[in-house]
Formats: structure tokens, C-alpha cells, sequence
């Protein structure tokens, strides 16, 4: 007789949940169901079944993983996405259902970087000088700190129009990554770029900007990571993949 698939909850957000999914997928002892904060208006397709919208805090994750028969719950949010990766952890604790967390590792620092290191959005968008003209590249649901600097002027790049309003002196590129290396620096050169705002976002999707900055000598302003509470880690899907096929035995 066939055993049951393992039930695999995916807490998505990044390229990496889309990924993993696809390869999770094609095992047939597996089955997906990844999760979405519902926070772009049109996300790319996902492999497996799909969830939209926020649970309702760690005690609806709880219920969530409870209800659906969860034997896996993998956090594959993004780095900067404190609020679920906390609730993740302690839905986790509550239900005794395991919870591993698919992270990429942060960029190092390089020789050449003129880089200042700052712990949030707010503490970027102070950082930066008067005068400057800055390339903010934090997303949409963080980049109103910066367009009301009325002493600077921006260029920001993010998926999907902003939700607040944008003053003159700023201009909204909407595009997705990945971005490539060459492309990066001929904008940060036809659009008179002295700063990147950035967030230590890791991964080769949006690397290109900061190896440009470097190579153009430019400031960058980076947005350290957020805490998040200690569950077993993978750097990348091959090495969640490895971890789950563990749990298969
Ligand atoms: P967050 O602050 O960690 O989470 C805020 C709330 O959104 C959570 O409490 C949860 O609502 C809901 N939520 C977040 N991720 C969810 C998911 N995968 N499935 C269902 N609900 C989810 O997250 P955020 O920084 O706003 O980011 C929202 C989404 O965008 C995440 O999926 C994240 O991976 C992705 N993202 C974030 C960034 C970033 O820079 N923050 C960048 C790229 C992508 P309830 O408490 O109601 O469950």
C-alpha cells in the first residue's frame, strides 16, 4: 500500500519558494503547498497548490498547519521578512510541527566597497547626504521614507507602483529581477546615481547592482539584516532539498 505524502507547508515570497517548489513537485512521496503574503498584486506562477493572504499571526499559522495536516513547515520568506519568519518559529514550537528556514547568505563586504552598514529603512533614508542623488532599491512597501527627503532626489526600483505618493523629485523604474551587470551600471550612469540604497538582500538576482557600485565607485547605504529566530537553515534549494529527503528517510 502507499504511503502518505509528506505534507509540505512552503512560506513563499522569493524566487527561491518558487524554485523549491518546482523540485518538491516532482517528488511524488511529497506534497506542496506554498503560501503567499498576497502583498504583489500579480505574483509569478507557482508550482503545486497555492494560498493567498496573511494567517492571522503565529496562532493562525498554528491552526493553519494544524487543520492542513502539515509534516513540514519551510520558511522560505525573505530575509527581510521578520514578522513570518517569527511566527513561523513559534507556530512551529506551539504544534511540534518542524520548521527549517531556506535562507541565502548575506553579501560580504569587498575590497573597493564604500559601504555604511545601517540596522533599518528609516536609518538609510537619514543616511543619506543632502544633495545626493539616490538609487533606492528597498521595494515598494518601504521606499516613502525616502521620497520625503525633499533635500535629495531618488530613483527607485521596485516591482509594482508604490502605494503612497510620488513628489517631483523622484522617478519610479517598475521592473524584476534579475538584473544584469551591465545594465545596472549604464542606469546608475545615465541617471547621475551617487548612492544605492540598498537591503542585504543576498543572492545573484540583484547582486549586479552592488558589484556595479563598487566598479563606479559609489556609496552604498546597506540595510543590515533583521534577527530571526534560530530553526535549522539551508543556504539554497539543492541544500533544503537534501534536508527534506532526510525527513523522508
Ligand atoms: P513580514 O513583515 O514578515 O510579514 C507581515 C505579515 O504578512 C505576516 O505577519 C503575515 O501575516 C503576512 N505574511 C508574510 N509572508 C507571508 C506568507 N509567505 N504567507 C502568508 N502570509 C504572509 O513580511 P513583509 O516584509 O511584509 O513581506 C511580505 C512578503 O513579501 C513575504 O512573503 C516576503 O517573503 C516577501 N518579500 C519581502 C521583502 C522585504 O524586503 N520585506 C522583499 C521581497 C519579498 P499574518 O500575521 O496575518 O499571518
Amino acid at each position: 500500500m502507499p504511503t502518505k505524502p509528506l505534507r509540505v507547508l512552503v512560506l513563499g515570497g522569493t524566487g527561491e519558494a518558487r524554485c523549491l517548489a518546482e523540485r518538491l513537485v516532482a517528488d511524488e512521496r511529497i506534497s506542496v503547498i506554498t503560501s503567499l503574503a498576497g502583498v504583489t498584486r500579480e505574483p509569478r506562477s507557482f508550482a503545486g497548490a497555492l494560498r493567498t493572504g496573511g494567517f492571522g499571526g503565529a496562532k493562525g499559522l498554528q491552526t493553519f498547519v494544524v487543520d492542513e495536516r502539515i509534516d513540514l513547515l519551510i520558511d522560505a520568506a525573505h530575509p527581510f521578512a521578520a514578522q513570518i519568519s517569527a511566527n513561523a518559529a513559534k507556530a512551529s514550537r506551539g504544534s511540534g510541527i518542524q520548521c527549517l528556514r531556506l535562507e541565502r547568505p548575506p553579501w560580504e563586504l569587498q575590497e573597493g566597497d564604500r559601504l555604511t552598514n545601517v540596522p533599518d529603512v528609516q536609518a538609510a533614508a537619514d543616511a543619506i547626504p543632502r544633495g545626493a542623488r539616490a538609487f533606492v532599491t528597498v521595494g515598494r512597501q518601504d521606499v516613502a521614507a525616502f521620497l520625503v527627503r525633499e533635500d535629495i532626489s531618488v530613483v527607485a526600483r521596485m516591482i509594482e507602483p508604490p502605494d503612497v505618493a510620488v513628489p517631483d523629485h523622484a522617478e519610479i523604474i517598475l521592473a524584476r529581477p534579475p538584473f544584469a551587470l551591465a545594465d545596472e551600471k549604464a542606469l546608475m550612469e545615465t541617471k547621475g546615481i551617487s548612492v544605492l540604497v540598498a537591503k542585504n538582500s543576498g543572492g545573484t538576482a540583484t547582486e549586479a547592482k552592488i558589484v556595479a557600485a563598487r566598479e563606479l565607485s559609489l556609496q552604498v547605504i546597506m540595510v543590515v539584516r533583521p534577527e530571526k529566530p534560530p530553526v535549522p537553515t539551508a543556504a539554497d534549494v539543492d541544500e533544503m532539498v537534501d534536508l527534506i529527503e532526510g525527513e523522508l528517510g
